[in-house]
């Protein structure tokens, strides 16, 4: 395809305001699948995504499309995902188009992660689209939400498209618009190769596989390319497209959107944001690449069973190829022996690679408790990055610690302002502004990162019945008066239980978890103490009672299969339990006991 008839685009809005839906849509409108091959929300492949209907991994699709003018146009379509936890992967997708869809609901409007959204295709440079879906809906107000976007945005919405994703209205008038509006990509066909690494993840027979966006020159089967930041050759084995089936090509020219292999097996060698080049003739400069991501959670990941230690770091180091923004390291911890701390751009990404691990790569994981990163000031003038509650210095080195915070928007109706106030308030948090965008208040709020990686999304959720929505950004550190709790099971220390809390929180926090572990660590066949610690100060203590008598008892020594069955059971439930001193704590009970409510 001529350069002057590519066009590359995202579709970026707020999550549930249908933007699966229509990526499906341009998808079967031009014929890139057939009937029977459209199953529902083909974007969303990973099993995962499909159960939670949310997307993770930012996929791509090469659509055809004759427009009115009667020329074809190649598009190519960068789906994003939608939570803020994905924020990184959204910013990536974004460098490779030069336009965005922004999707709105029209019968919700503008929401937190719509602005959050739309701000980063503005940073990236992007012609915008307003779209307005669900236009359907008897509650659709498209003129009054137009004015909205005018408003709170500041985008002309005069030439917005109005369709339904679901009925399939006005379909058309998204590709019109994708054609007429968006700039066609700029590149120099005979300049030295320089084609964009956008994302790389291993599958089980291609082996690497990797998405590039080409600026100039071409990728060819064949050729010789270079990584430009760590020097590594290889040969290209294969190019394609997706459609969204994967559609072997020759090559690849300026302004495409594509993937090789090149039987690439260290998945060091693809860093995402790198630049490729032709290994004969390379470009002089790379291209600009991506801001590295920073984790704010970090939890241990150790395996159930000790000999899976391998397995585990092998398939952090396949998972960390799929996903950039995660990061591991090698860590040893009393109580579980040898894992990985890792890194996280939220607890909901923490969730889904813990998830992930057991599912691809079938592996039984203990996670400790998850923990911001703090920064501990020294009485010797030294700064530590301090990752994991367990590496906190003693009291009497420590001259003060400073905690993450973040500024977080929240919109939210009218009705339900007064709740969100109080959550944010109970979290620690100071108000910075309270504006009104029609009937829904728009406020802006410095909390403590620490208050919301546990559950603020969900309790936000809760307390307005789903009708708030939120995003956050980083916003630097700040001192605050902070101790490390420890728990005691049995006398012993549990050392990945321990966590950090603000002081004025630590007994209720501690007394909490004891009460916590006390329903879930099963009794046993004496009595167990459980105690929370602030240095050798105990705060909280509860006490599991023993087991009275042997489990296999109450068969009556009759029934031998019944009995058999019965410590079958409980060999399965040791699976997932570790021991600690004499004592077993299911793997459960580490993340159930840490969630506040
Ligand atoms: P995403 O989170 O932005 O990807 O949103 P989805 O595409 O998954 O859509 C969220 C929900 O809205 C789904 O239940 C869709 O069926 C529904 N939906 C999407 N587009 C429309 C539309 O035009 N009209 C109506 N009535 N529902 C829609
Ligand atoms: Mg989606």
């Amino acid at each position: 395809t001529p350069i002057e008839r590519i066009r590359n685009f995202s579709i970026i809005a707020h999550i549930d305001h249908g933007k699966s839906t229509l990526a499906d849509r341009l998808i079967q409108v031009t014929g890139a699948l057939s009937a029977r091959e459209m199953t529902s929300q083909v974007l969303d492949s990973m099993e995962l995504e499909k159960e939670r209907g949310i997307t993770i991994k930012a996929q791509t699709v090469r659509l055809s499309y004759t427009a009115k003018d009667g020329l074809t146009y190649e598009l190519n379509l960068m789906d994003t995902p939608g939570h803020v936890d994905f924020a990184y992967e959204v910013s990536r997708s974004l460098a490779a188009c030069e336009g965005s869809l922004l999707v709105v609901d029209a019968s919700q409007g503008v929401e937190a992660q719509t602005l959050a959204n739309v701000y980063q295709a503005i940073d990236a440079n992007h012609e915008i689209v307003p779209i307005l879906n669900k236009i359907d809906l008897p509650a659709a107000e498209p003129e009054r939400v137009k004015q909205q976007i005018e408003d709170v945005i500041g985008l002309d919405t005069s030439d917005a498209v109005e369709i339904s994703a679901k009925t399939g209205l006005n379909i058309e008038g998204v590709l019109e618009a994708l054609v007429t509006r968006l700039p066609a990509p700029k590149g120099n066909a005979n300049a030295p190769l320089k084609a964009l690494l956008v994302d790389s993840w291993y599958d089980q027979y291609l082996g690497v596989v990797i998405l590039v966006r080409i600026k100039d020159g071409r990728l060819k089967r064949g050729q010789k390319i270079r990584m430009m930041s760590t020097g590594a050759v290889h040969a290209v084995e294969q190019v394609g497209v997706f459609t969204p089936k994967m559609l072997p090509m020759d090559d690849l020219g300026p302004g495409e959107i594509g993937f090789i292999t090149a039987a690439i097996k260290t998945v060091a060698d693809c860093n995402v944001g790198d630049t490729i080049t032709d290994d004969r003739t390379p470009a002089a400069e790379a291209l600009p690449g991506f801001k590295p991501s920073i984790p704010v959670v970090w939890c241990g990941l150790y395996p159930i069973d000790a000999d899976d230690f391998e397995k585990l770091r092998d398939s952090l180091a396949k998972l960390r190829l799929n996903d950039a923004s995660f990061h591991y390291e090698p860590e040893t911890s009393a109580a579980l022996g040898f894992g990985f701390r890792c890194g996280f751009l939220g607890l909901l990404h923490l969730e889904i690679i813990q998830e992930r691990l057991s599912r691809e790569f079938d592996l039984d994981l203990i996670a400790t408790a998850p923990s911001v990163v703090y920064h501990v000031f020294k009485t010797n003038g030294e700064m530590q990055e301090l990752h994991n509650p367990v590496d906190m210095p003693d009291g009497s080195v420590i001259d003060h610690i400073e905690e993450p915070w973040i500024k977080a928007t929240i919109m939210v109706p009218d009705d339900y302002l007064g709740s969100v106030l109080s959550l944010c308030t109970e979290r620690r948090g100071q108000q910075v502004d309270l504006t009104y965008v029609g009937n829904r208040a728009m406020v802006v709020y410095r909390i403590p990162l620490n208050e919301i990686v546990f559950d603020f999304y969900d309790r936000l959720k809760s307390v307005s019945r789903g009708y708030a929505s939120f995003d956050y950004t980083l916003d630097g550190y700040a001192e605050s008066d902070l101790v490390r709790i420890s728990i005691l099971v049995n006398g012993d220390l549990v050392d990945a239980l321990s966590f950090i809390a603000h002081r004025a929180a630590a007994e209720t926090r501690g007394r909490q978890i004891c009460g916590r572990l006390k329903d879930l660590i099963p009794k046993q066949l004496f009595k167990i103490a459980i105690q929370a610690a602030i240095g050798s100060r105990v705060v909280a203590r509860e006490t599991i009672s023993a087991l009275s008598k042997d489990v296999t008892a109450k068969c009556y020594g009759g029934d031998i299969t019944r009995k058999r069955k019965l410590l079958e059971k409980q060999k399965e439930g040791k699976k997932r339990m570790r021991q600690f001193g004499k004592v077993e704590i299911p793997q459960s009970a580490f993340l159930a006991a840490l969630k506040m409510d």
